[in-house]
């Protein structure tokens, strides 16, 4: 933001990239500001309320209002501090289905917990991977990484709820082969909001500290080192492999491990290593 190209701090972040609506006013949660007033004897912008998407407190569970202050069209050099007289409950009342609420809740939620973490800073090509293992391990892609794009929509729009992706821009169109989704699932060459991230995390993990620090490889064949299957060797069924590929098999997709030893044994096993006796399988 302090650099000179800072002006692209929104494009960069993903923000403009999609119509998600930008709230118009400053907002808050009147139990939040009741809180506060008891608390401190005064009341302050919530950092939290003012972000895109966040629409319940997610600690109080109710409607954030819109105060008297606009986000933009006002001098920008003037502070506007909360107040009780710009901040008054209006009759702000939304009328969404008790689904889509909890799901909101649940995403403000997560906004939250974003703000209050300090995940390591990714890049795209990190969440294009991370997306990749995930959507391999959960059945909607292939092992090759091609994703089954008709049960991953189908699976997403039973998760989510209709409305609840209506409210935040981000319905998936089924016959769309150009939707958000599908794109998300291919190499990030763009960027996406990061609320669809955070869709794509909560449908694919159960929740976002699984999702950045369990980053386990897929490993088919579980971790080297592998048995050596060579009866005349003298480490024969010991763990002393650590050289193996792992390419695909074109027509049944399941994973081929090619275990190189030091003793000169080559051998080739397809599918995974499911139980103790796949590890003995050469085939
Ligand atoms: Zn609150
Ligand atoms: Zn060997």
């Amino acid at each position: 933001m302090k650099s000179d190209r800072g002006g692209n701090i929104h494009t960069t972040a993903g923000v403009m990239a999609s119509a998600i609506f930008a709230p118009q006013y400053f907002r808050f949660c009147p139990e939040c500001l009741q809180k506060d007033l008891d608390k401190h004897g005064e009341t302050y912008w919530h950092r939290l309320h003012q972000i895109q998407g966040v629409i319940f407190c997610p600690v109080h569970k109710i409607t954030l209002q819109n105060s008297q202050i606009p986000i933009q069209g006002f001098n920008k050099h003037q502070y506007e501090a909360a107040t009780e007289s710009n901040c008054q409950t209006g009759d702000l009342k939304l009328n969404y289905s008790q689904t889509a609420i909890k799901q909101l809740i649940n995403l403000a939620q997560d906004i939250a917990q974003l703000l209050e973490n300090t995940y390591t800073s990714r890049t795209l090509e990190w969440f294009t991977k991370r997306y990749q293992t995930l959507l391999i391990e959960r059945g909607y892609a292939n092992v090759s990484g091609r994703v089954k794009q008709e049960k991953l929509i189908d699976d997403f729009l039973y998760f989510y709820d209709a409305e609840f992706l209506e409210i935040i821009d981000s319905t998936v169109a089924y016959k769309d082969r150009s939707n958000w989704l599908s794109q998300i699932t291919r190499k990030h060459r763009k960027v996406f909001h990061p609320i669809r991230h955070l869709l794509m995390i909560r449908f694919l993990t159960d929740s976002i500290d699984t999702f950045f620090h369990n980053n386990k490889q897929y490993r088919p064949f579980g971790k080297s080192p592998w048995l050596c299957l060579n009866a005349a060797a003298e480490h024969y069924l010991q763990p002393v492999i650590t050289d193996l590929e792992v390419t695909h098999c074109l027509e049944n997709k399941k994973p081929l491990g090619t275990f190189s030893c030091s003793c000169g044994m080559v051998y080739s096993r397809s599918g995974e290593d499911k139980t103790e006796e796949d590890k003995l399988r050469i085939e």
